[in-house]
């Protein structure tokens, strides 16, 4: 079985790794880990799993852009 996931990848320089750095309040603070990028965002939130690397270039490939949604 397999399950549908989103991931967030930092539009500054195109890294996976983003987190969740901190919280203010009930915003989250998102963090890009290899740019330094942050931005808040107050209604959603992360988690993580593992995935092979030819998902993770699925999710690369179909990422939204803007004027483009996520396919
Ligand atoms: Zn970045």
């Amino acid at each position: 079985m397999s399950n549908f996931v989103s991931v967030i990848f930092c539009r500054n320089c195109n890294s996976r790794y983003v987190e969740i750095e901190e919280w203010e309040g009930k915003t989250a603070v998102i963090h890009c880990r290899t740019c330094g990028n942050r931005e808040p965002i107050g209604k959603f939130t992360l988690g993580r799993c593992k995935v092979t690397n030819t998902e993770l270039q699925h999710a690369r490939d179909s990422r939204a852009k803007p004027g483009k949604p996520e396919r």
